[in-house]
């Protein structure tokens, strides 16, 4: 039975990964214990076992927590913020606020599953009841099992299995009112979560709303067109709406996958959307969930070789190399492209992405880990299971992976899904003159054509940095190079 009376126990929400107010289970069973007596609560954690958040991650939780405060005080309640371990945090507002319960939807990396754990048994143990939810993923990572037992490896049978066996649950109950406390909070200022030296930050307002209301309205844009055509665009980053730009507010929790299946399920019923563009959709986001059981069954997801075969593997390190990487300066226009458009944006395009990637760990032999640690740092999506997911995936390191040899072209693969070009002309404006036939290979242009478009190669825009076919040649033999260690060991 629900309360509202005030003089009630509160009951604790501790606001994770999950920042929104609709179908949010944690916060639907502490309406159910304490009805509008709720203390939200946000902590930044310090606890040094968990990864830092990279510098875009903290612009968009501090967008994030503005509008769920803005949120919650519009119901008459305050979300509290407190900077600290867990469990000394969490000991404190106890008793602060003699709450008697606490709620929270799970998480599934080791260092934040040890923490909880640790949680729960101590306020367990002082007679607190103590539930926590599956709020982030459609089937948590230890629910899928494969005929002998064990967890997925490959994608399309898990695919296949969680399709037959997922069932949304009931939407959970939003509060329509709050109680308000006088515990203290911290200013959301004094944490100063904008980046510094450089804020590279400043043009991401121009392409996010983060919060549930931009994850919303996200959500029904994508729905309410651009879905049905998934399947044929999705691969193409010159399109805007080519796919949902929803990572960002699913890794933050503004919005979750059950959600998602939800209205697109409803959009096919009602036969407003295409049934196989909605499926593809929907395909998608369980690779997310598969990222996580990847990343529940390997803790060390982010930093160790999921095949331990290529630990043998002969990096080269070149930090000049990284750094053009980083900055957009190779000399290979989609690369580049794509590496601009994250430093500006936030965020990549799932195909650049791919390409970026092949380009770091095959064209320039330089370890994933490295890049897997920038995107960390500029992805406003950046996620845990997703990023060393794929990173690992792209290097052939990872659990159903691309093979090594299978070596993106940066030049094909910018011809063949820029397929007006309008993504390179957007984000190297220099080569905006450019043919068509060069746009991808500009050394490939003689020196009238050059000169026609306003390129000067090694001034206005760079000489490539390694020789496409030379490196390709290097990488199979690294590879070859990392067979005969595997197998002389
Ligand atoms: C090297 C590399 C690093 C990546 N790092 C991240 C990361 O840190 N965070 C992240 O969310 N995604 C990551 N991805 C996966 C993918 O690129 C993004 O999820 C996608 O580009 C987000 O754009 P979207 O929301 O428009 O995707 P849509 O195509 O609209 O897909 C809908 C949702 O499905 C999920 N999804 C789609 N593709 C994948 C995928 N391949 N793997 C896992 N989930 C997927 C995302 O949650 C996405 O929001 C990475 C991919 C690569 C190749």
């Amino acid at each position: 039975m629900a309360i509202s009376a005030a003089d009630s126990n509160p009951a604790i929400v501790w606001f994770r990964r999950n920042l929104r107010l609709s179908d949010n289970p944690a916060l639907g069973a502490a309406i159910e214990h304490a009805g509008e007596n709720l203390i939200c609560l946000y902590i930044f954690e310090t606890d040094d076992t968990l990864r830092p958040l990279g510098g875009a991650s903290k612009w968009w939780l501090d967008k994030s927590l503005r509008t769920l405060k803005t949120d919650i005080e519009a119901l008459g309640g305050r979300l509290i913020l407190r900077k600290g371990k867990a469990n000394e945090t969490l000991a404190k507002v106890v008793q602060e606020s003699g709450a008697n319960a606490i709620f929270w939807n799970r998480r599934y990396d080791e260092a934040g599953r040890t923490i909880d754990a640790a949680v729960k048994s101590e306020l367990k143990a002082q007679g607190l009841t103590c539930e926590s939810f599956n709020g982030s993923v459609l089937t948590e990572p230890w629910t899928q099992k494969t005929g002998s037992g064990g967890y997925y490896k490959v994608y399309s049978p898990y695919w296949r299995s969680v399709q037959k066996a997922y069932q949304p649950e009931p939407v959970a109950a939003a509060p329509s009112k709050l109680l308000s406390n006088t515990l203290a909070s911290d200013d959301l200022e004094s944490w100063a979560l904008h980046p510094r030296s450089p804020d590279w930050s400043t043009g991401f307002d121009a392409d996010w709303t983060p919060g549930e209301h931009g994850a919303a309205a996200r959500l029904n844009a994508f729905l309410s067109g651009p879905v049905s055509n998934y399947g044929n665009d999705r691969n193409r980053p010159d399109l805007e709406t080519s796919t949902s730009g929803l990572s960002p507010h699913l890794a933050f929790g503004e919005v979750s996958p059950a959600q998602i299946w939800r209205a697109t399920k409803l959009r096919v019923e009602t036969g407003q959307i295409d049934a196989k563009g909605a499926q593809k959709f929907l395909s998608e986001v369980a690779w997310r969930d598969f990222a996580y059981v990847l990343l529940f069954h390997n803790p060390q997801l982010a930093s160790e070789n999921f095949k331990p075969d290529f630990d043998g593997m002969p990096w080269e390190g070149n930090a000049d190399q990284l750094k053009a990487w980083q900055q957009g300066r190779t000399g290979y226009p989609i690369v580049d492209a794509g590496m601009r458009e994250l430093w500006h944006t936030g965020w990549m395009h799932n195909r650049v992405r791919m390409i970026t990637a092949s380009f770091l760990t095959k064209h320039l032999m330089i370890h994933w880990r490295d890049g897997e640690d920038w995107f960390w740092n500029t992805l406003v999506d950046a996620d845990p299971a997703s990023n060393s997911a794929s990173w690992q995936w792209v290097a052939g390191s990872g659990a159903d992976a691309a093979p090594y040899f299978r070596i993106f072209n940066p030049i094909t693969q910018g011809e063949k899904f820029d397929v007006s070009g309008d993504y390179v002309r957007k984000w190297c404006p220099e080569l905006k003159r450019l043919p068509r036939k060069f746009l991808y290979q500009p050394w490939k242009a003689g020196p009238l054509i050059l000169r026609e478009a306003g390129v000067e190669l090694g001034a206005n825009y760079p000489h490539p940095i390694v020789d496409h076919s030379e490196a390709r040649t290097r990488a199979l033999a690294a590879y070859e190079t990392l067979k005969e260690r595997r197998d002389a060991a």
